[in-house]
């Protein structure tokens, strides 16, 4: 049962949602993600399963093997495994958004040929290297150098909180390529293997995202091919911020399938919950924090959907972008933390899911650009 998450969308779409909420009824039930989150095991299977579904494609034009749909779809497809598993959803949009999206907006035509095919496939996983133990928010200030020599560049430096990373046949590795370049200029992309010689993951122990994970990664002389080079060179942060809609994009619609699960979760207890001889959900405060938390989940699929459309038309929606995925996180973190105190002491046991919604929303007020330098980001488009 789901609560008010009806959408106008056109029957096409409608087709694709029900056919992903069918697939994550049948392969997503909650003790399977209980099982990834708790046992730490990233969900593999599931994703080849997606793949053979061919959502893996959505977002890639038909020439290079996908379906050539748009980001309303994608936005559908992240929403609706989020409600299974958000780090389905995380693994999926690593491929799709980081993987295919940053191809098709700097990629070159021999990489598009190459890779695009093999993420529609699903034989190809991706992950985003940016941040760095002395660079978060000020992500410009990164430190890993590459250095040209002969046909390839040599690379050293550390980076952390890079997630599914080990998983991954590319990562999008952000790296310095000329220091005496100001900040934001001297920057270049990589796709590394992070498997070449020289590359050590290890994994984080982190209170969120259990099931596939995060990790630090250290370079260590890691010699990249120069036609592994993504975009211009020295192009690298120009490159980062012509993606930046589209990942936001993505998280909102993420968070938003996971928010409709707590939202589903609370319900369903208040219903079925008995003290003082009535269902919980009898009294009018549990009744008004269900229906703050049924607002605010269809507040952040409106701006999710609106952000499609924005973006599906092509349309500038920076400061769009930026708003949504400020609400929609600090939505599903109220949303979860409501519904741990509506479950009472039974949320804190992973017999329910809440408990695992209330790490996971915690990750999404900071990580992909926290919360504040979204804010600062809006304040700048108002010309302040
Ligand atoms: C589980 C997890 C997964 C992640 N996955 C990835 C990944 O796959 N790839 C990747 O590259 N990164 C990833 N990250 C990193 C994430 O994007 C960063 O943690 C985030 O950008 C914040 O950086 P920081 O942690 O260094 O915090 P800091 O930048 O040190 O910020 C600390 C606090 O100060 C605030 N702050 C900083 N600057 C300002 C400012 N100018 N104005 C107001 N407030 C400010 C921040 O909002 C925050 O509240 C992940 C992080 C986690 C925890």
């Amino acid at each position: 049962m789901r609560a008010g998450a009806d959408f106008s969308f056109t029957e096409e779409q409608l087709m694709l949602r029900d056919s992903v909420r069918r697939f994550v009824r049948e392969q997503v039930p909650e003790e399977y993600a209980r099982k990834c989150d708790q046992e730490k095991i990233a969900p593999l299977d599931t994703f080849d399963k997606i793949a053979e579904m061919g959502w893996l494609g959505i977002g890639i034009p038909e020439e290079y093997g996908g379906a050539g749909l748009g980001f309303t779809e994608l936005g559908i497809v992240l929403e609706e495994l989020s409600y299974g598993l958000l780090e389905l959803s995380v693994l999926v949009y690593r491929a799709t958004v980081h993987g295919a999206q940053s191809l098709l907006t700097y990629g070159s035509e021999e990489q598009r040929r190459k890779y695009l095919p093999l993420i529609a496939a699903g034989k190809f996983k991706s992950s985003m290297s940016l941040t760095e133990p002395n660079a978060g928010s000020d992500a410009a200030g990164i430190q890993t150098r590459a250095v040209r020599d002969g046909d390839y560049y040599i690379i050293n430096g550390s980076k952390i909180f890079n997630s599914q990373v080990d998983l991954a046949t590319r990562t999008v590795l952000v790296t310095r390529t000329d220091p005496s370049l100001p900040q934001h200029k001297g920057m270049s992309l990589f796709f590394v293997d992070p498997h070449s010689p020289g590359v050590t993951i290890r994994r984080l122990d982190t209170l969120c995202f259990r099931s596939v994970g995060t990790n630090s990664v250290s370079y260590d002389n890691v010699r990249v091919h120069k036609d592994d080079l993504l975009g211009e060179l020295n192009s690298g942060w120009k490159h980062l911020m012509t993606n930046l809609t589209k990942e936001r994009f993505s998280v909102a619609a993420q968070v938003t399938g996971a928010a409709q699960n707590a939202l589903d979760c609370a319900l369903q207890y208040a219903k079925d919950r008995i003290q003082f001889g009535q269902p919980i959900g009898k009294f009018q405060v549990i009744q008004h924090k269900l229906a703050d938390m049924q607002t605010q989940v269809h507040i952040s699929r409106l701006m999710t959907y609106d952000l499609a459309r924005r973006l599906d038309a092509k349309i500038e929606c920076r400061k769009e972008a930026s708003m949504a995925k400020i609400y929609t996180c600090e939505a599903y973190h109220r949303v979860a933390d409501e519904g741990m105190q509506i479950l009472g002491g039974y949320s804190m046991m992973p017999d329910f899911p809440m408990e695992r919604h209330y790490r996971d929303s915690r990750i999404m007020r900071i990580g992909g650009g926290s919360s504040e330098v979204m804010r600062t980001s809006i304040a700048k488009d108002l010309g302040l």
